[in-house]
């Protein structure tokens, strides 16, 4: 398997370093905390395991990888200046674009020279008497800190079904997650492609263009809807930049971080013509819209959503020359919004062509890899690329993997051997001084949102205990509990949607199920983070380690 990783100039790697802030990850979140801490005043240093900046959008560089989130509401917003002088070129920006982008910022603003490339975390142990991490890298480098962000994403551990033979293949395999720098040449190859989540729908159409013969293995058909993508024309630029403040309200109050406006019509109330033309006028809208836009009960009245799927399952039909294939790719066993919905460009339209073809694995499962192909109950199919689109360990898949231990030796992966438990999705008690922004419980919708929020909150509680003499700050395990309660008990919410998908961990074989992301929202997620603040970050325990005595008890005399 190829990889990513391109070479790093190890001369270039700043040294192992004693700082405030050690944060792991330069994806968007890593890069934004090195900003914000660096500008509070703390020393940084920014661990990455890639050999550049970009983390999910490094690693994801698979032809067709896009934003599904319009591009300016996905990009940093800290800054006005920035906002103004980068031009999006398209809604919906190509992952080339957003690498750039991102490489653009980090060097705007002078962050490179505190990013270690190159380094792969492998264990993080909290040292209690000092109440600092001791960080290791693979390269055996040591780094001690303070407070360790694990900025490490929720979509970075790649996912490869437990399949016999897969190693033994002798032809070119890829993950959509790990994708090699080197451009993978399709023309005139025989390419499986495996999947068909948001990767598997991206890659599809771009790789059904180049390759002599595309199968597509889908396990699980999507209910796919057009992405609607267009480039941005120089007015649309113009009036971008003029309406920054209030498209930054707008995101700010939202409660998935969307700029779409939220529907104001449940279903039936709208005759039978009217709801087709408002179906019709969904799909053409851009993104997100199809679900933050539509009916007020597409996602809560079972009758409405099955009205949708009619009228996408309609869709398919009239696009899918072949209505065997057809049916094949319409959903027959889940609601619309109960998987995370794929938005697409060209993918219904690539089963036309004469050189893709669709087995459907429930159908004739996959029964192993043999060096040459792809043998399910059905035949034998024999291929020159293998693409696996098999998606990632969700959520909590990166920190698990991290040797992170915390108060008394205590493993996380153990810590959460039950799911995760987290307070505002950024700390867990027992683990004191590590915070996780991104992670699991940050977001469910417009991800740079929620952990830009998450990121704030955290240089807020980092200055206030700076300012105030603490040095260890840990979630109350009380506050832990209520948030985690909540979290829990609005993702299993009537109709309960979306048991049976990664949201829950449900890909991974024996992995606890779980609400990973956050089913709160931002606006209470936002109310709770100003309510901490208001009340001195009571929900955390602040400790100072030369007096190491709860300040509950009084040991500083100052509240603030
Ligand atoms: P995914 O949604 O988890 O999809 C994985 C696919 O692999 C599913 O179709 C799954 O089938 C299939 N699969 C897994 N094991 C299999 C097996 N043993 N045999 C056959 N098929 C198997 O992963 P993803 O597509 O990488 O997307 C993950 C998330 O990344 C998305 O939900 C989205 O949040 C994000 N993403 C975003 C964008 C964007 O546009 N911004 C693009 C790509 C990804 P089942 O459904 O049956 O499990």
């Amino acid at each position: 398997m190829e990889s990513s990783e391109a070479v790093v100039d190890e001369s270039a790697r700043p040294p192992a370093a004693d700082v405030d802030v050690l944060i792991v990850g330069a994806g968007i979140t890593g890069i934004y905390q090195l900003y914000r801490a660096r500008e509070a005043g703390f020393t940084v240093q920014l661990l990455e395991a890639g050999s550049g900046v970009g983390g999910t959008w490094f690693w994801n560089r698979y032809p067709g990888a896009r934003f599904d989130s319009e591009s300016y509401t996905y990009a940093y917003l800290f800054s006005k200046e920035l906002f103004e002088e980068w031009e999006w070129q398209e809604h919906f920006a190509e992952q080339p674009e957003i690498e750039r982008y991102l490489n653009h910022v980090v060097d705007r603003f002078d962050l490179r020279r505190d990013m270690r490339f190159g380094s792969n975390v492998t264990s993080a142990v909290y040292d209690e008497p000092a109440a600092k991490w001791t960080v290791t890298v693979d390269d055996g480098t040591v780094f001690r800190a303070r407070y360790l962000v694990a900025a490490t994403g929720v979509l970075s551990v790649p996912y490869f079904p437990d399949v016999p033979g897969r190693d033994g293949f002798r032809g070119e395999q890829y993950h959509t997650g790990r994708w090699p720098a080197a451009p993978v040449d399709f023309a005139g190859k025989r390419v499986a492609v495996v999947g068909t989540g948001s990767s598997g729908v991206q890659v599809i159409p771009v790789v059904a263009g180049e390759a002599a013969s595309l199968t597509v293995y889908q396990r699980t058909a999507n209910w796919c809807t057009p992405l609607n993508n267009s480039p941005i024309t120089p007015d649309e630029q113009a009036r971008l930049r003029a309406n920054f403040e209030t498209m930054c309200e707008t995101l700010a109050t939202s409660f998935s971080g969307f700029l779409h406006v939220p529907g104001d019509r449940a279903t039936f109330d709208d005759s039978k013509d009217e709801r087709w033309a408002f179906y019709e006028k969904m799909w053409n809208s851009p993104g997100f819209a199809k679900l933050v836009s539509h009916y007020t009960d597409l996602l809560f009245d079972p009758e409405a959503n099955a009205e949708w799927c009619e009228f996408l399952a309609e869709k398919i039909r009239s696009i899918v020359e072949d209505p065997g294939t057809a049916e094949k790719l319409i959903p027959k066993d889940h609601r619309y919004g109960e998987h995370r919905p794929p938005f697409v460009t060209g993918y219904f339209e690539a089963f036309n062509q004469p050189n893709v073809s669709l087995v459907a694995t429930k159908e004739t499962p996959i029964v192993r890899i043999t060096p040459t192909g792809i043998e399910t109950t059905e035949s034998l199919r024999e291929f020159d690329i293998i693409v696996w689109a098999t998606g990632f360990d969700f959520g909590t898949g990166a920190l698990s993997r991290m040797g992170i231990r915390g108060r008394d030796g205590l493993a996380l992966e153990d810590h959460w051997a039950d799911g995760p438990s987290t307070f505002l999705g950024v700390q867990t008690a027992g683990f004191p001084n590590l915070f996780f922004p991104g992670g699991p419980h940050a977001a469910a919708g417009n991800n740079p949102r929620y952990n830009g929020d998450q990121v704030d909150f955290i240089t807020g509680v980092l200055t206030y205990a700076r300012d105030h003499g603490y040095d260890t700050i840990e979630a109350e395990p009380a506050a832990q509990e209520k948030w985690t309660r909540l979290n829990d008990k609005w993702a299993t919410r009537p109709p309960n949607f979306g048991t049976a998908s990664y949201y829950f961990g449900s890909n991974i074989p024996g992995k606890p199920r779980r609400y990973l992301l956050n089913s709160v929202g931002r606006p209470k997620f936002l109310e709770e983070c100003a309510a901490a603040r208001e009340n001195d970050y009571e929900a955390f325990k602040l400790l100072r380690s030369s007096h190491p005595r709860d300040r509950s008890h009084g040991c500083d005399g100052r509240r603030g």
